[in-house]
């Protein structure tokens, strides 16, 4: 679940080609990849394009030298760089525009003309402040036990497929699982086992396509959204998660068998306006259907049961 780390980005924005060619040669042996502007418009669009992990920006840059800020306000304003790290570059004796600077949420300056160790090292500081950050809001999107994406990540991201669903006439489809009688699970073999079978589930929920996006949605039960799948599709995806986790063994216990009832519903199938808050209804409705209809089976709201297609 966790995104894989890549070489962090470094843009530097500076008019000054002198400058820029210095930045190149200082930072040439940093683990970083450095990609180099040379005016405020060319720096903002190539900040949106690369989300670097820090940006070195020029406090006086632009033919008025007064750019500078107008960037650091523009990489704010824009969701896709609002949390980027901008270190300013100034003049040594430039104390105004180094507070101004650091008050509207620079992390750091480096005075000019620059010491090429104390460069590096405040680059580094920089970019690790951002890994820490970034780990931190990880963290706060994954659940603890199973290593899925928590119901927080769930509730955003299924507005966001929703919404990308309908803009561009693509299907998603959401399947929501539930652990059959879970609760004596817990009262025959204790607590720790049902985390255990809350853990293994989870493995095998998470080893879809790379686009699925499987969740824990609350004690034992999971929520999976699969972008691009229509209902036949989606049906077959939760009947070959069923059947593994009826096959699964726990350490050896033959008497611990472990089912899941499973409900899938589709946007496209929804009669009133499709909003992620009518997608989890249905799913939920469909679910129910599964656990009334004796557990351990896939169902679709529309009365379409994956059992059809098992035998
Ligand atoms: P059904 O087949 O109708 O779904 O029955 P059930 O027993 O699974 O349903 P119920 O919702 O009554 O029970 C869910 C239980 O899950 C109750 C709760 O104690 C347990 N539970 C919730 N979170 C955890 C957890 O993180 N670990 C463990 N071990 N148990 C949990
Ligand atoms: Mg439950
Ligand atoms: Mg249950």
């Amino acid at each position: 679940m966790v995104e894989p780390e890549r070489v962090p980005r470094v843009l530097a924005i500076d008019d000054c080609p002198m400058i820029r060619g210095l930045l190149g040669r200082h930072l040439r042996h940093e683990p970083m990849e450095l990609h180099l502007a040379a005016d405020a418009a060319t720096g903002v669009a190539m900040a949106r394009e690369l989300l670097p992990e820090v940006v070195l920006l020029d406090v006086h840059l632009g033919p008025e030298g007064s750019e500078g800020f107008a960037v650091l306000a523009a990489l704010q304003d824009d969701p896709r760089t609002h949390d980027l790290s901008v270190i300013f570059l100034s003049g040594s004796g430039d104390t105004e525009h180094r507070v101004r600077a650091l008050d509207r949420g620079a992390v750091d300056f480096i005075g000019k003309p620059f010491d090429a160790a104390e460069l590096r090292a405040r680059v580094r500081s920089a970019l690790r402040l951002r890994r820490l950050l970034s780990m931190l809001a990880q963290k706060a999107r994954i659940d603890g036990l199973t290593g899925l994406w928590n119901r927080a990540y769930f509730d955003r991201r299924l507005d966001e497929e929703v919404s990308e669903s309908i803009r561009y006439g693509r299907p998603v489809s959401l399947v929501l699982a539930d652990v059959d009688h879970f609760k004596s699970i817990n009262d025959r073999f204790g607590h720790p086992v049902g985390d255990e079978v809350i853990a293994r589930f989870a493995s095998i929920l998470a080893t879809g396509r790379a686009s699925d996006v499987a969740c824990r949605y609350g004690g034992e039960e999971f929520a999976l959204i699969l972008p691009g799948t229509s209902t036949d599709s989606a049906l077959e995806v939760a009947e070959r998660i069923r059947r593994r986790l009826a096959a699964e063994r726990f350490g050896g216990r033959e008497d611990l068998v472990v089912t899941a009832s499973f409900g899938v519903a589709d946007l496209a199938s929804i009669e009133q306006a499709g909003t992620s808050l009518s997608l989890v209804h249905a799913a939920d409705e469909a679910l129910y259907r599964a656990k009334s209809a004796g557990r351990d089976r896939v169902y679709a709201l529309d009365g379409s049961t994956s059992r059809r297609r098992v035998i």
